[in-house]
């Protein structure tokens, strides 16, 4: 156990191997908030900690970090827009990439509706949903997926960030027997292919799910596929569809929209200025 942070941060720092040394001091910090409350401050003037406060076991800690397990599972958590998310296995953690689908929605947020509609299939830990449902007051939010221990997770996420979004059990791919008319459908569906695996992180690949990340090779749209399909039908026309996308299929998915019958197509690129965001509205008027 250890008495003041400095040696404690120092001990984490010089164990864990698996990272690079920029990531793991910022493990480290994560790692002393989150176990016991302790500031990157609180490093630099060596606060004490109480004997009294509890600390976990660290060896096993750096363990598990060396063996690429996402800090976010260690923790159980993993923050988004702002807001504290349970994460597990069965979910993706939540990207920065993905942050800036939110913002992008929020900042367009051209609808007079009330409610705003707004559908995310695919919802995984529900922090696409619930972040909107908590940013846009006047929306009203629906989560889907498939998998039910995810539906598990992003009930539970709801739950303590206080949102109402309804999470429900929906497959996209299967046949299409929904009736109702969204302003918004959002989605950050499966889109890396199975050959990207070997330019993958152990992290990421030995972690995460795989349902909620890859896709075949030989039909790495699938899903937008789907999604566009499901927009035909259910999206009004003053609505728009907002996907986050695989930065090698850019053109491909805005043809794919544009085929498909939308009006107008725009690809916003990332913080990295890479192809990561596909809008899409069924008419040219508006935004
Ligand atoms: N951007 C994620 C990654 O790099 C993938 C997200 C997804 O497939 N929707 O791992």
């Amino acid at each position: 156990m250890f008495n003041s942070a400095k040696p404690l941060f120092d001990y984490i720092v010089r164990n864990i191997t698996a990272y690079s040394p920029k990531e793991t001091k910022a493990i480290a910090f994560m790692l002393l908030e989150h176990y016991l409350r302790l500031r990157n401050v609180d490093v630099l003037v060596d606060k004490p900690i109480a004997s009294t406060e509890s600390q976990p076991d660290w060896e096993h800690i750096v363990a598990r970090l060396n063996q690429s397990e996402p800090i976010q599972h260690i923790i159980g958590s993993a923050f988004f827009c702002g807001l504290e998310f349970k994460v597990s296995p069965s979910v993706l953690i939540p990207r920065p990439e993905t942050e800036e689908l939110v913002r992008l929605i929020v900042k367009d947020c051209f609808w007079d509706e009330n409610p705003v509609k707004i559908v995310d299939i695919g919802t995984g830990s529900g922090c696409i949903a619930i972040a909107l449902d908590r940013f846009m007051s006047f929306a009203k939010v629906w989560g889907w997926d498939v998998s039910d221990d995810a539906l598990v997770i992003a009930q539970e996420n709801a739950h303590r960030l206080l949102s109402e979004v309804v999470f429900e059990k929906y497959d996209i791919l299967e046949q299409d027997t929904f009736e109702g008319q969204f302003d918004c459908v959002v989605s950050n569906p499966p889109y890396v292919t199975y050959s990207e695996q070997t330019s993958m992180q152990p992290n990421v690949l030995r972690f995460e799910p795989h349902l909620a990340l890859f896709v075949e090779d030989q039909d790495p749209l699938l899903f937008y596929r789907a999604i566009a399909d499901f927009c035909l039908k259910h999206l009004k026309l003053t609505g728009a569809c907002y996907v986050e996308i695989n930065e090698q299929f850019g053109d491909t998915t805005k043809n794919l929209f544009l085929q498909k019958g939308f009006k107008k197509v725009e690809i916003i690129q990332d913080m990295h200025g890479k192809d990561r965001i596909l809008k899409a509205k069924l008419s040219e008027e508006g935004l």
